[in-house]
Formats: C-alpha cells, sequence, structure tokens
C-alpha cells in the first residue's frame, strides 16, 4: 500500500516543532510490514494514496472538514477527540517509532530557513521518544487524561530507546504516580542519556529520595512541574523546601494555570499568589492559558490584555528573573510607538490597579535568584 501521513499540527501551527508520537509509530509499523510511507506536507493530492493517517494533539488546529471526511482518511489524537481519543491498536502502539519520518521535511526547512537553526529540529533528530508509564489518578478537570484512575507501565524502555539518539524524552502523564518509579528512573539513569519529562512532573508526590535521584541525574534542560491550584498552596510550599535542598543549578520551573475557574480579579490574584510563592524559591513560573476543545475562556475576559502581558512577562525567563510585572509594562510603555497613548500592557496593568490596588501590589515583586 501507498500510506501518506499528515501531522496536522505540523501543517497547522506556524513554530510547532515536535514530532508526533503517534505519526512515528503508525509510520514505523507500515514500513516494518513492507509498505511505503511518506509524510505528507500539504492537503492537495490526497487520493494519491491508498490510505492517509491524519493526527493532531491541539484541539485549535484548524483542518477543512472535508479533508477527514474523505474515504481514505483515519483520523486520531487529541486534537479530535479531546480525552475520548481512540487508542492505536496495540500493535502499532509498541512498534517502534520510525524517528526518519520527518527527515524530508527537516531537509527541506532548513535549505529555506532564513537563519537554519538544528536546535528547532532538536526534538525531530536528537531525542528518543516515548512512554514508560501511562494514565494519572487526579483527573484534574482542564486535562485530556481522563480515561484511567491509576498509572501503569506502558512501555518498555527498549521499545522507543534508539541507542544512536543522543537523548530521551519521556511523555509520561504521571511518572512519579507509579509504584515502581524508582527502578524506571534508575533505568533512564542507566542509559547515561540525558533525558527530560515533557509533561512535567508531579511535585504534590515529590519526597527527598524523589528529588535526590532527580536533581543529581543528567535531566535536560528545566524541570518541570506544575502549580495548577491555589488550594495546594501549602503543600507546593512544603515541595518547594524540598526541592531547594537538591535543585543546586537547576531551572526549575511551573506551569501555572489561569483562567479555568474564573476569569475574573480572583483568578489574577490566585496566579499572583502562586508566581509570588514561586519567586520565593527561585522557581519560574509559567503561565498556562486554559482552553479546550471548544473556547478559551480567557479571550473573553475583561482581564484579556491582563493575561496576555502576564504570559508574555512570565514566559520569558531572562524578562521574568530581570524585572517585575510593572517594569515590564514600563518598558512596553518606552517602547511603544504612539508616546501620546498607553500601550496594551499599561493600560491593562493601570486600570486592574486603579480597581484592586490591593491585588497590585504583587505588581512589584521579585524573582530571586536562591
Ligand atoms: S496530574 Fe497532570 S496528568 Fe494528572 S490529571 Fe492532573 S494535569 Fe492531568
Amino acid at each position: 500500500m501507498r500510506i501518506g501521513i499528515i501531522d496536522a499540527d505540523l501543517l497547522g501551527r506556524k513554530k510547532h516543532r515536535f514530532p508526533n508520537l503517534a505519526c512515528e509509530k503508525i509510520s514505523g509499523y507500515y514500513k516494518d510490514h513492507g509498505h511505503s510511507v511518506e509524510l505528507v506536507l500539504d492537503y492537495n493530492d490526497m487520493n494519491k494514496y491508498d490510505k492517509v493517517f491524519i493526527s493532531k494533539v491541539f484541539t485549535d488546529t484548524q483542518i477543512a472538514p472535508h479533508i477527514i471526511q474523505a474515504d481514505n482518511v483515519e483520523i486520531g489524537g487529541t486534537g479530535f477527540y479531546f480525552d475520548k481519543a481512540p487508542a492505536l491498536p496495540e500493535c502499532i502502539e509498541h512498534n517502534m517509532p520510525d524517528y526518519h519520518l520527518y527527515d524530508e521535511f527537516i531537509k527541506k526547512s532548513i535549505k529555506v530557513t532564513k537563519k537554519p537553526s538544528q536546535q528547532q529540529f532538536r526534538f525531530y533528530t536528537d531525542y528518543s521518544i516515548g512512554f514508560l508509564t501511562r494514565g494519572c489518578f487526579r483527573k484534574c478537570g482542564f486535562c485530556v487524561n481522563q480515561k484511567y484512575n491509576h498509572v501503569f507501565m506502558h512501555s518498555q524502555l527498549d521499545e522507543f530507546l534508539d541507542h544512536d539518539r543522543k537523548k530521551l524524552c519521556l511523555l509520561d502523564d504521571n511518572f512519579f504516580g507509579h509504584p515502581q518509579w524508582k527502578m524506571l528512573l534508575q533505568k533512564v539513569i542507566d542509559t547515561n542519556k540525558p533525558f527530560v519529562f515533557k509533561q512535567g512532573l508531579d511535585e504534590r508526590l515529590l519526597t527527598e529520595e524523589k528529588c535526590e535521584m532527580l536533581f543529581s541525574a543528567k535531566y535536560d534542560g528545566d524541570v518541570i512541574f506544575a502549580f495548577d491550584n491555589i488550594t495546594d498552596y501549602d503543600l507546593i510550599h512544603k515541595k518547594l523546601k524540598i526541592i531547594r535542598k537538591y535543585k543546586g543549578k537547576k531551572n526549575v520551573k511551573f506551569y501555572v494555570l489561569v483562567g479555568f475557574e474564573s476569569t475574573d480579579a480572583q483568578d489574577i490574584l490566585n496566579a499572583f499568589k502562586r508566581i509570588a510563592l514561586l519567586f520565593r524559591y527561585g522557581c519560574l513560573p509559567y503561565i498556562m492559558r486554559f482552553q479546550n476543545k471548544n473556547d478559551m475562556p480567557w479571550k473573553m475576559s475583561e482581564f484579556r490584555s491582563l493575561y496576555i502581558t502576564l504570559a508574555r512577562w512570565c514566559n520569558q525567563p531572562s524578562i521574568v528573573k530581570k524585572m517585575s510585572f510593572r517594569d515590564f509594562c514600563e518598558l512596553n510603555q518606552e517602547v511603544h510607538k504612539n508616546k501620546d497613548t498607553l500601550c496594551s500592557s499599561m493600560d491593562a496593568m493601570r486600570k486592574f490597579e486603579k480597581r484592586y490596588p490591593d491585588i497590585a501590589k504583587y505588581f512589584d515583586i521579585r524573582f530571586e535568584n536562591r
């Protein structure tokens, strides 16, 4: 069979730079069974394939309805089905991913990019990618991970480890929630390859033992956790004290979810309270604005501009480490072209401060480099 594979996020999102693991596994399986497989980079000529698999991870990646209705097309992924995405057949799920599916795309992109940078393609070229465990018991309302109520073994490391690749990227949903996390982590460490848990780790499950092992390992890049809910404040505070003992010079980052429970002043206050706590322990916040298949509540909020400015401030480590929220808004104002008007950041900050001076005291908090 002639098989086409479409990574819809790659086609629909300009800056998207992460391989679709399902696409790589489908490719690996069909190539191993003697079929011709290629990555398709547009929707123009799909009839020449006997079968076209289209996968997407993000719900807001656009794709025309007539494309997915074609007879030779099969679709999959959380981008189409959110938390109801059907699993791949077992034989494909446990096939070695085809890490060369994107080779031609990368070659072409490097030729046409003004500033060719291998770095932007590193997850396609340098990493073995997979899940050691799957599932999570927490069932956070904003998460696609609703199918299971426990963490279970998913793949042996050998199933997706390519010894020629320099690094390992693990996509586990809640790795530390598995009873055998220690044995699994040791196996990862024993590969001697730098590794990263791309989806973040559950800091509520951290212990001295976990921190010691994690922070002394060859971790690749920032160690990422999540501080989604203000009600976890005291628990996270305790865990931050443990993290501080072991983190050394490693960058520790926490996703800070906003716009989920509400998009009012209380939500802004909750965000700043979490940011302030993280700053005290030398940890970086990363603002995640909630969105699901159907909507992005923050976009409808009266504080839309404030949410945008908050994310622009927090999500640039070189900025958030150096300046307060107020400094950042003032900097935006300085470079604003029309000096007679306020830039959107300054305008949003001033309006909020006028109405909520008590919350606005957080506009002056600073990152503490500990
Ligand atoms: S802990 Fe993480 S993986 Fe588990 S449900 Fe919550 S957000 Fe999802």
